[in-house]
């Protein structure tokens, strides 16, 4: 849960970003409408409750900013809010280590607040490497990176930040110089997207004006984008918010595109292509190989008595069981209430046992409905590898499923 507070005397305020935050449960917020008040909030544990304050510029007891700096001392992530747009105001503030300068304008100023509470919950858990030669540089990004939450982590030189990226895929951001000794931005660059995409980390390189080419060079060589220094705390942070929400998006993209939206199981697709790899790598080794092909049955009745919820329902819980089960092996729902699994590694008298020991613990599982409870069961197909193809294994499966069906359901086939 994100907890932040609010300092702002308008009661108008704080209706508005109540309202917008009811609309979202992971958000709660504490308000108070002094600077007195936020003191008392505060003092309790060091402000340690709190992601984030929000704070208005101008209270009664605190007409120029105070609280700001209380909140700042405080290590408190700081989000200023201003009832009208001052210019010099705004440079003021933004050399002051806050998150960001918001003016009151619309519920869209609101929405933005809370949008960078998000960002900043999310923020603690990316790791960012500074690579700089220069101390006093590395200094200077990390003092802006750190009120942002971000995990910050610093090299010397390409070569150093070269292996603490090999070491940790954690980081998700790399900001990088091109000027360092014994391996300069473009090398490192180059290096770390032999093995890592764009899409897997976020590169931002740094540029001095005037230097020719260097920004484009870098995002030539791999880089995601670049900032030319000098750059000011506005632009710094909007090009990495930017970026990472970028990569985001693709993880989600390619979450989406790998596992079923009902149960959160991997998908067909994923199952093809970790399949095919598996049963490669295990042929190869001469290591022996089953596919089992497992679906619910009479599942229509479940949908038909008690209504397609309950069925959803009933899906999700036997592909829990499924995760919990089969965690180890490629696994997924394939479709529908069928779901298959590649077991390499175990012949197949181990692979009936295991899928036996799986049929039972579904016969035994209730499943809680809102006035009643039901119990399914499950039929399982498997084939062993006598170096079949993927797709050949599945058939095999298949087709003994189809018998396990037919002798009466409950029940393992296996393909001898
Ligand atoms: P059998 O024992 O022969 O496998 O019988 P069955 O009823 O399980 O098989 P059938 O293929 O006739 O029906 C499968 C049913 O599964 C029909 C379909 O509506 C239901 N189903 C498939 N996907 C979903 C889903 O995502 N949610 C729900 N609630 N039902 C689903
Ligand atoms: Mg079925
Ligand atoms: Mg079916």
């Amino acid at each position: 849960m994100k907890k932040f507070i609010v300092v702002e005397d308008s009661p108008i305020v704080i209706k508005i970003i109540k309202h917008i935050a009811k609309l979202d449960s992971s958000l709660r917020f504490d308000t108070a409408t002094s600077f007195k008040e936020a003191k008392t909030l505060l003092e309790n544990e060091g402000g340690k409750q709190y992601l984030a304050a929000v704070v208005d510029l101008n209270l009664p007891d605190a007409p120029n900013g105070e609280v700001v700096d209380y909140t700042l001392d405080l290590k408190i992530p700081t989000i200023v809010l201003t009832g009208s747009y001052d210019e010099h105001k705004r440079d003021q503030m933004l050399e002051k280590p806050i998150v960001d300068y918001v003016v009151k304008e619309s519920r869209f100023s609101y929405e933005y607040v809370l949008k960078l509470i998000h960002r900043l919950h999310k923020n603690q858990h990316i790791k960012v490497l500074v690579a700089d030669d220069s101390a006093t540089s590395r200094k200077f990004i990390t003092t802006m990176l750190q009120p942002h939450l971000y995990q910050v982590i610093e090299a010397e030189d390409g070569k150093q930040a070269l292996n603490i990226i090999e070491k940790d895929p954690n980081i998700k951001l790399l900001i990088t110089d091109y000027n360092m000794p014994v391996m300069n931005g473009f090398d490192l660059v180059k290096n770390i997207r032999r093995e890592v995409d764009k899409n897997s980390l976020v590169i931002i390189g740094l540029s001095t004006q005037g230097s020719g080419g260097l920004s484009a060079k870098f995002i030539k060589n791999g880089a995601n984008d670049f900032l030319s220094k000098p750059f000011s705390h506005e632009e710094f942070h909007c090009r990495i918010i930017h970026n990472i929400e970028t990569m985001e998006h693709v993880e989600t993209i390619q979450h989406a595109a790998y596992h079923d939206y009902l149960t959160g199981l991997f998908n067909r697709r994923h199952f093809y292509e970790k399949g095919e790899e598996a049963l490669a790598v295990a042929q190869k080794k001469s290591i022996p190989t089953c596919l089992a092909l497992i679906d619910i049955d009479h599942f229509k009745k479940i949908n038909d008595v008690y209504g397609h919820d309950a069925g959803d329902l009933a899906l999700k819980e036997i592909a829990a069981l499924i995760n919990q089960a089969f965690g180890r092996f490629v696994f997924a729902r394939m479709g529908g209430e069928e779901f298959c699994v590649l077991l390499p590694g175990l012949d197949i008298k181990k692979a009936a046992t295991l899928l036996e020991n799986f049929r039972e613990l579904v016969e035994d599982h209730i499943i809680m409905l809102d006035n009643s409870s039901v119990t399914i069961t499950i039929s399982a197909g498997i084939a062993a590898d006598q170096n079949n193809t993927l797709d050949g294994l599945m058939s095999e499966s298949d087709r003994q499923l189809y018998n396990a069906k037919q002798a009466g359901r409950n029940q393992i086939c296996v393909a001898e």
